[in-house]
């Protein structure tokens, strides 16, 4: 019952730069056990709708997620709506190892009891993270030695632990090898089962293989949405975005 209204709910959506119009009114509503990319030409306004939502940019319209208003919110309120992100660029600290990065996230959440938790060794929830996101045999490394999916997938893992109930992905197979691509995708998927999850993705193989649904953006508006098979077949979207 605690999840019954986990679902993002955007509305109108309005981001102007300097009289530039990056984000025009976009309407999105992503549920439970949904996994919806979201895809688009360069400066379609893929990112931006990510940062209006997680508070990086100011942004007019509405957007909520489990009931929770998220605009005009400070990012630590986001995140305490259960809202996380990652970025196209990894960001984990080198120097730590898998698991410290794992308990700095969960302390992030709970920091009156990271002191409780650091006798009690490894909290249940960073062992399930590990197992999770496939790190448990490299959590001793540090995150520096990581290949680049497994940084990545330590990112998704942070957002676990920090009990993310909506995980919105910037690009996240950017720069993977195949057989990491294919992991990632059945490990959104296994995530997707319990939480929203919207990735901004370009890689359309990526895309055929796992989006459960898809948003495609254009010139800052929706464009379609639908299927995969939808998409693909709606003659705008082959026109601005799939034909090319
Ligand atoms: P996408 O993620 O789909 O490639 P973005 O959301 O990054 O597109 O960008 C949408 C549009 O907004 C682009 O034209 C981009 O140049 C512009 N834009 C993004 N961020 C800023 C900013 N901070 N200031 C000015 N223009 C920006």
């Amino acid at each position: 019952a605690r999840f019954t209204h986990d679902y993002l709910e955007v509305r109108g959506l309005r981001v102007v730069f300097d009289g530039f119009v990056a984000v025009d009114g976009v309407d999105l509503t992503v549920t439970r056990g949904d996994l919806r990319f979201l895809i688009g030409p360069n400066g379609a306004g893929k990112t931006t709708v990510v940062d209006a939502i997680t508070g990086l940019v100011p942004a007019t319209g509405s957007a909520s997620f489990g009931g929770a208003d998220l605009l005009g919110r400070p990012s630590h309120r986001i995140a305490r709506a259960g809202v996380g992100r990652t970025f196209q660029t990894a960001s984990v600290f080198d120097e730590l190892t898998v698991l410290q990065n794992l308990d700095i996230a969960a302390g992030a959440r709970r920091p009156a009891l990271s002191l409780l938790r650091r006798r009690q060794g490894v909290p249940a929830e960073v062992e399930a993270a590990l197992e999770t996101v496939g790190l448990a045999h490299v959590r001793d490394r540090p995150a520096g030695v990581l290949a680049h999916g497994q940084k990545q997938w330590l990112e998704i893992g942070m957002l676990l632990v920090q009990d993310a109930r909506l995980l919105l992905l910037d690009e996240p197979v950017a720069g993977m090898s195949q057989a990491e691509r294919e992991q990632t995708g059945l490990l959104l998927q296994r995530i997707g089962e319990q939480r929203t999850v919207v990735v901004v993705e370009h890689d359309m193989e990526f895309l055929r293989a796992f989006a459960a649904s898809v948003t495609v953006l254009h010139q800052g508006k929706v464009l379609a949405e639908g299927t995969v098979a939808q998409v693909q077949a709606d003659p705008r979207v082959v026109e601005v975005y799939l034909g090319t």
